[in-house]
């Protein structure tokens, strides 16, 4: 971008999760200025954003993060107000599946209502941003047909994809009704070194790198007959970023179209240290869910076809990244 444009402005919520975090890193190497929402708490947590945050050429110059929450209307009103953001990518609430089961109210207090309650604030801006919000597969939870595209009908099994259900379609009626801008990237599950330790596919690369550090003996998991269809979360963030490039305000399904089984995972990341999954891993009943999503495959043609998007990085790949990752990070902090 030549430096006598103005350059465009972007509101994350969710910065310092996963997908923020990546965002944040693709915004601004496209020019954006980016203002982040992070949640106050006594200790922040911000590991993800650090690189960013301590450097004195981006934060504080392209770079900002203002402390709210999606129960706290009035904050994020004055910060969409004051930042007069074009783009708003709304990322945040609690996204673990598993414990949406003993959390229920709050992750429908900050998954749905959160989202409802950005809506209507963006009703009443005299400058309204174009929107994104970060759907997910889990609203498909045990789906008739499989690959599912936008149109599979929502039938969830979890108070996680209860809450994402409805902020999805709240999304539809608001564009549909109020004529915003406003799109869901329906995403199936994406991964990284830089996931939650508390999601499978971490759980296991951390797993594994610290039984191949001799720190570790054992790894517990829940249901290892679960498929998902895993994909590299920095791709799904490009995704995410071109769907508010088109003209007109849409829904994608962004997965790579393939199904793996946890079995599929567990063995390409031990591979990865030379080991055999099933010498280590042994089923604990706490890790198992009341209810479980099956048959999670996406179709991701809508989004390669208008989007020129796909997803490239292979199962074995991002295992064996996860893992290199989780050992480097293991070795250091010895
Ligand atoms: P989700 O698809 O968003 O729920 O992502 P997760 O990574 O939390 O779970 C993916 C799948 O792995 C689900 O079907 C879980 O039931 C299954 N799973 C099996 N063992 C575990 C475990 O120990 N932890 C988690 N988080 N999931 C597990």
């Amino acid at each position: 971008m030549a430096s006598s444009e103005t350059p465009p402005v972007a509101v994350i919520t969710g910065i310092t999760g996963q997908d923020g975090s990546y965002l944040t890193d693709a915004l601004l190497e496209k020019g954006y200025v980016v203002h982040g929402i992070v949640r106050r708490a006594s200790t922040t947590v911000r590991a993800r954003i650090d690189h960013l945050y301590s450097d004195p050429t981006i934060y504080g110059q392209r770079l900002f993060l203002h402390y709210s929450d999606l129960d706290d209307a009035t904050s994020i009103r004055r910060i969409l107000t004051k930042t007069e953001p074009d783009e708003l990518y709304h990322l945040a609430g609690q996204s673990h599946v598993g414990a949406s089961f003993e959390i229920p109210e709050s992750t429908c207090e900050f998954t749905a209502m959160g989202t409802l309650r950005l809506l209507e604030i963006l009703r009443d801006l005299p400058k309204r941003p174009k929107f994104l919000h970060i759907g997910s597969s889990e609203i498909f939870g045990r789906p008739e047909q499989a690959p599912q595209n936008e149109l599979t009908p929502m039938r969830p099994v979890s108070p996680y994809g209860v809450a994402k259900a409805f902020a999805t379609q709240m999304v539809r009626v608001y564009r549909d009704s109020f004529g915003f801008f406003a799109c869901n990237a329906i995403c199936y599950n994406h991964e990284s070194p830089r996931r939650g330790e508390s999601f499978v596919t971490r759980k296991i690369t951390r797993g594994a790198a610290a039984i191949a550090c001799g720190t570790q003996k054992k790894l517990a998991l829940g249901n290892l007959d679960a498929e998902r269809d895993w994909g590299y979360a920095p791709e799904y963030v490009e995704a995410m970023w071109r769907m508010l490039q088109q003209p007109q305000a849409d829904d994608y399904v962004l997965a790579t179209g393939k199904r793996h089984s946890l079995r599929d995972f567990l063995a390409a990341a031990f591979d990865a240290v030379g080991l055999d999954w099933r010498d280590y891993v042994e089923v604990d009943p706490r890790y198992l869910r009341p209810n479980d999503a099956t048959q999670l495959v996406g179709d991701p043609s809508h989004a390669r076809k208008v989007l020129g998007w796909s997803a490239t990085t292979t199962l074995e790949e991002l295992a064996k990244m996860m893992v290199e990752h989780d050992l480097k990070q293991m070795a250091g902090s010895r």
